[in-house]
């Protein structure tokens, strides 16, 4: 990949970097060492390999949806994220940076999580590497998300209950950076997404790259070509697109299309539609595009996904949407809702509310017939029932 990575200060062009307190600047700086060190180091390779293949369950199948197809006029694959351990794709990366933290000598795994699925997926990788675990989740979150929560107390987690704000993955971010800056010396901070100072969202775009890596392989073997003509995925802060796009963003022909959470409707005021109407600024340590009010303060965003409601967005994909490489679509709760049935009454497939809004970007655009079409199913809708149930 040439385009659209990270320069060595961590920018992708005027978005990212790394704005952080100085007391965190020997943490980022032994971050970004280790990770220059290790992530072309053989051994490291194999240990990240083998644990993905044989406890993470990949490859994942990348499947012709046959129905779907025909419904929408295209070939349509699902890239099938949502079989992974856990449910979702977010344990690519929890392997890659324990494996990484193991070997910085950490004992103690930090993370932030919104709808819960970042937080199961470091309490299991944790529970399987022996190391120790604290979440930081906000109130209202722990609310809604009820059984992840249950699933982490159970493998051990430590969870903390954040009450400000409105309770949710912003204040749980600030939270963690403020228990990282308090313990900087034992404590490995695992993010869950594209975000945050550099080289974070470097470092989780490649974890994640293992999606597209897989796709290219596995539509040569099926269609007798590497390249589709169009990727789909939803973006809350970033990294299963960054992963289903990696290996084809100097593709040309490939386009890229994100689904993000637009909530009732990206001019509502309720919305989480950040590359549609967000705006540059600082938040949690990169400068990237984020959802403002009239004062230019952080404002606090909707969708009926708590994967997707955060307020701002990787910088990676702020660039991207920036120049013109993705195409971003704001898709509206009932869109996803009305994508989430679809799926599952034609394929036997219950998405994530947050794989839902990528499925229905496949509303938005006119294929060609011979047209190939990846969707990545980013992870399974267990989590989801109530919701998707209580809203019908
Ligand atoms: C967390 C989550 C997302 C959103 O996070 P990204 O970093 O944007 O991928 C999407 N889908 C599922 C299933 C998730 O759990």
């Amino acid at each position: 990949m040439k385009t659209f990575q990270a320069d060595s200060n961590g920018f992708y062009g005027r978005f990212g970097g790394a704005f952080i307190p100085e007391i965190l600047r020997p943490n980022i700086d032994a971050l970004t060492e280790a990770y220059h060190r290790y992530i072309d180091d053989p051994e490291f390779k194999t240990e990240f390999d083998r644990l993905l293949r044989d406890y993470v369950g990949r490859p994942t199948p990348l499947y012709l949806a046959e129905r779907l197809s025909k419904h929408y006029g295209a070939k349509i694959y699902l890239k099938r994220e949502d079989l992974n351990h856990t449910g979702a794709h977010k344990i690519n990366n929890a392997i890659g940076s324990a494996l990484l933290a193991k070997r910085m000598g950490k004992k103690r795994i930090i993370a932030e999580t919104g709808a819960g699925q970042h937080g199961v997926a470091t309490a299991t990788v944790c529970a399987l590497m022996g190391l120790g675990c604290t979440i930081y989740m906000g109130a209202t979150d722990i609310q809604r998300q009820r059984p992840n929560v249950e699933r982490m107390k159970m493998l051990g987690a430590e969870i903390v209950a954040v009450e400000s704000g409105s309770g949710t993955l912003t204040e749980a971010v600030d939270r963690a950076l403020m228990d990282w800056c308090a313990n900087p010396e034992e404590t490995f901070y695992l993010i869950g997404s594209a975000v945050g100072p550099h080289p974070y969202p470097e470092i989780v775009s490649r974890f994640q790259s293992v999606i597209s890596e897989e796709i290219r392989r596995q539509l040569l073997e099926k269609e007798g070509r590497e390249l589709p003509d169009y990727v789909i995925a939803c973006v809350g802060g970033g990294s299963n697109a960054a992963g289903a796009f990696y290996h084809f963003i100097d593709e040309p022909s490939v386009k890229l299309l994100v689904g993000e959470g637009g909530g009732k409707g990206s001019d509502s005021g309720q919305t989480a539609a950040t590359l549609t109407i967000g705006r540059e600024k600082v938040l949690h340590g990169s400068n990237t595009l984020v959802i403002l009010d009239e004062n230019g303060n952080v404002k606090e965003p909707y969708s009926i996904s708590a994967g997707l409601d955060y307020p701002g967005v990787g910088p990676m994909h702020a660039a991207m949407a920036d120049a013109g490489r993705t195409t971003p679509f704001a898709i509206t709760d009932n869109e996803a809702l009305q994508a989430a049935y679809r799926l599952t009454a034609m394929e036997g497939i219950i998405p994530a509310m947050e794989s839902s809004h990528a499925l229905a970007v496949l509303e938005h655009v006119r294929f060609k017939p011979d047209d190939i079409v990846v969707v990545n199913v980013s992870g399974r809708g267990d989590k989801d029932i109530e919701t998707f149930l209580r809203a019908c």
